[in-house]
């Protein structure tokens, strides 16, 4: 051997944070009343292994899944590491979903035991008779917070379980190829389905993620990380953040503007992660208080189009860069990130700002193109839009428990997502290929119009749907959050959508709202959208 071959655990990370991070901090506000926690990594690292010989003790045993329902907290983050670090597996479960959803992952996964934010209790005591492979809850909270249970089921303390275990843990040394976390797609369409990433995978997302051209953070970055932990590996910042000794702000239960502006502001965040609604809610606070995030330097936004007013927004009231990246569950998730290179440099402003705003480039370690319905790879004009593939050792090859792979026979997988890909290998995607407005043979892109409409003075959120339409088989709607105290019209916003739209592209009509249904992950739930207004041009011509 040549070189040496450890194989990769993802406790390293932890265990890197813990000796040479030891002072770094991960900040919460509990769940238990809103107050806000310091740990450092040393300490967390102690916890972690308690954990981990207390989890030994309860018999799990390596390949097993452990389920978490749970916010962003230390002790969530605690329970990620003691759960994969000694070779079983951790299944984040978001606390979000329906009843049926949770029933159908929790058993398909076979959880042994589940980590429960003592909020989402009284939810899960309730499922309980239907998960009969669970053995246990360790409730992620202290003696003062214990809920307790009219079932015949294991109750744990999380606090109490680990209090007397010892601070040292020797990691168990196994195959880097097996799984360590498990997440299910939100499934919105069909079931969902399960993707399991491994010791290996998950690092090297790691790595590429932490890179200058992806997050492009170290130890002198505080990271508020609203993304969750329950979903796509919280994109891999509570890996890559302990690995490169950044101190992580958790939000606990708070994700509205005020409490997110407190933080950012009390810990000086430099840089932060989240979907685009949580951000929209942050500018609309700041806005009104009149009040700048002084210590942003960088803001990374996905999961469903940021719109344009967004990028300008922090860039000249914050001082703050909007970095759009691209990715899913079944990529880890990261796939893309938009970050400059120098060829843009030479090109007008306006076109180099444009393309800032796309979705971005690969990272290395992944490959994209686009193809069309016969899977021949358009052209990387900028123009051409097709079906978005991608390849790479972080992204699904096989549904957990599928009998079929999910990529095809060269090993690319379908994103479901319609792009393009500009000759600077920048990428936009244009749609999710089911939400996009087919009318009359022609196409509608919802984001674009979601986009341009989000950029009209008196709108907080717009989402545009496809509805069934006799004549043209489907017609836009569009539906609107007016912000507070403003009265758009449809008139207004029509004209508004005009600068961009061909006439035959603007929605028939618009509808304003006080809410817009969301999905478990934060996005317009353009599915209970289209239900809730299906009939909606039954008459129309
Ligand atoms: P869910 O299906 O619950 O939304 P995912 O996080 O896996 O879960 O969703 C991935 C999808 O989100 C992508 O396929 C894409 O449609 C959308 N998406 C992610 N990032 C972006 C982005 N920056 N812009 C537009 N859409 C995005």
């Amino acid at each position: 051997m040549n070189m040496q071959n450890t194989p990769f655990n993802l406790a390293q990370c932890i265990e890197h944070a813990g000796k040479y991070f030891s002072h770094q901090k991960v900040i919460t506000r509990k769940v238990e009343d809103d107050t806000l926690h310091e740990i450092t990594y040393a300490e967390v690292l102690g916890r972690v292994r308690q954990l981990a010989n207390a989890l030994q003790k309860l018999g799990v045993k390596q390949g097993d899944r452990v389920g978490t329902i749970a916010l962003n907290t230390y002790r969530h983050l605690e329970a990620w590491y003691a759960i994969s670090g000694q070779g079983a597996v951790c299944h984040t479960i978001n606390p979000r979903l329906s009843p049926a959803q949770m029933i159908y992952i929790i058993n398909h996964a076979e959880d042994r035991f589940i980590f429960v934010d003592h909020i989402f209790w009284p939810l899960i005591e309730k499922l309980h008779p239907q998960f009969p492979k669970v053995e246990g809850y360790i409730v992620l909270t202290d003696k003062e917070h214990m809920p307790t249970t009219a079932h015949d089921v294991k109750l744990y303390c999380y606090e109490e379980l680990i209090k007397d275990e010892s601070t040292e843990f020797t990691w168990p040394e196994f195959d880097e190829n097996s799984g360590s976390s498990l997440c299910y797609t939100s499934g919105t369409t069909g079931n969902p389905k399960g993707v399991m990433y491994t010791h290996k995978s998950n690092l090297l997302h790691s790595y590429a993620a932490g890179s200058t051209d992806g997050f492009g953070i170290n130890s002198m970055d505080t990271i508020l990380v609203v993304v969750p932990l329950f979903h796509a590996n919280s994109w891999g910042i509570s890996y890559l953040g302990p690995m490169v000794g950044a101190n992580l702000i958790f939000p606990g239960k708070r994700m509205d503007g005020v409490a997110i502006f407190e933080v950012i502001d009390k810990y000086k965040a430099t840089s932060a992660a989240g979907v685009p609604t949580v951000w929209t809610n942050l500018l609309d606070f700041a806005d009104k208080e009149g009040r700048k995030m002084e210590s942003l330097r960088d803001v990374v936004v996905g999961g469903s189009a940021a719109p344009p007013w967004m990028f300008t927004a922090f860039r000249e009231k914050h001082d703050a860069e909007l970095l759009h990246a691209w990715g899913m569950t079944e990529t880890s998730p990261l796939g893309t990130m938009n970050r400059s290179i120098p060829q843009l440099d030479n090109l007008p402003a306006e076109e180099k700002a444009k393309i800032r705003m796309k979705q971005g480039r690969p990272v290395f370690g992944i490959d994209i193109k686009i193809v069309d319905e016969e899977g021949n790879e358009l052209p990387r004009d900028g123009e051409a839009v097709g079906h978005l593939l991608v390849k790479g050792n972080w992204v699904v090859h096989t549904y957990f428990g599928a009998d079929k792979p999910a990529v095809n026979a060269d090993g690319w997988f379908d994103t479901g997502d319609m792009a393009s890909i500009d000759r600077f290998g920048y990428m936009e995607i244009v749609d999710r290929s089911k939400d996009l407005i087919k009318s009359g043979g022609e196409w509608i892109s919802s984001v674009d119009m979601e986009n341009l409409a989000m950029g009209h003075p008196e709108v907080l959120m717009a989402a545009a749907i496809a509805l069934p339409h006799k004549k043209w088989g489907e017609r836009p709607l569009l539906v609107v959050i007016p912000k507070e105290g403003q009265n758009p019209t449809k008139e207004g916003i029509k004209e508004h959508l005009k600068s961009e739209f061909a006439d035959w592209q603007i929605p028939n009509d618009i509808v304003f709202v006080k809410e817009i249904p969301m999905t478990a992950t934060g996005k317009f739930s353009k599915l209970t959208l289209r239900d809730q207004f299906k009939d909606f041009y039954a008459e129309a011509e």
